[in-house]
């Protein structure tokens, strides 16, 4: 068991990257599925007005702190975290380990046509790790059964779903106990940025946490998301108080 942080409310792991991949390792060698959630301020904030969605964030079984707002956050609490673990990294490090040991993954969710683009990506760096299969994100709550089955016909390794958040972890509790995979996880807009359709902010605005920024300039549509970045900060700063 890792120590964690409540950031309001949000059971949040103290891991850097490779603590993560070190629970992530033993968790491909067991059994029930485990689902990994990487909550950012956003996230944190829609889980503040929705405890189903808190609740499904406490109930995951490992909690990466995705994003420097947490980082800040857990500055201010004076119990930092050393390091953020983007969510886009830890795909990255995961399919690394799974070409290392032959592993499979399967890719649901994006828009028609990209899941198979970015699985093509992926073999292409990672030539051992073995597509269990891929399924575009737009189906209907009727369809949910069905994909289930596909996935649990194939038994993936790892399940990356790609509904964006909250959809996804809500997707991801929903079916956990009935999945076949071993580990799964919500990756948001990752598969986009696998398939070459959004790009990943250069290393500049990484190096300062500043990837919301490159986002925002991408796709000004989601300011309306990240005004929660600065109400999170005010809770933070005033918790307790608010
Ligand atoms: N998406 C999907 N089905 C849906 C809604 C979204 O497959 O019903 C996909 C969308 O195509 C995109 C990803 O989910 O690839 C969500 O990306 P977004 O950037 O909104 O997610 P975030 O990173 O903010 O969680």
């Amino acid at each position: 068991m890792t120590e964690k942080l409540d950031v309001l409310g949000a059971k949040i792991d103290k891991v850097v990257l490779s603590e993560a991949m070190d629970i992530i390792k033993e968790y491909f060698e067991g059994s029930p599925c485990k689902m990994i959630v990487t909550p950012n301020p956003e996230i944190i904030m829609a889980a503040v007005k929705d405890p189903e969605l808190m609740d499904i964030i406490n109930n995951a079984d490992l909690v990466v702190p995705d994003g420097i707002g947490l980082v800040y956050a857990s500055k201010i609490m004076r119990q930092p975290f050393k390091e953020r673990v983007t969510g886009i990294d830890l795909l990255e490090a995961v399919l690394s380990q799974l070409n290392h040991s032959g592993g499979s993954v399967y890719l649901l969710g994006s828009k028609p046509g990209i899941s198979e683009r970015a699985a093509e990506k992926m073999t292409g760096q990672y030539p051992k790790l073995q597509i269990a299969g891929t399924y575009h994100g737009y189906f209907s709550k009727e369809e949910e059964e069905e994909i289930i089955h596909r996935i649990n016909s194939v038994s993936p390794d790892f399940l990356c779903v790609a509904l964006g958040s909250p959809k996804q972890e809500r997707f991801i509790y929903k079916y956990k106990d009935m999945l076949k995979a071993k580990v799964v996880i919500g990756v948001g807009g990752s598969l986009d940025v696998w398939a070459g359709e959004l790009k990943r902010a250069p290393v500049f605005y990484r190096k300062y946490g500043l990837e919301w920024l490159y986002r925002l300039i991408q796709q000004p549509s989601r300011y309306k998301r990240m005004a929660a970045l600065p109400v999170f900060m005010m809770k933070i700063i005033f918790r307790g108080k608010m």
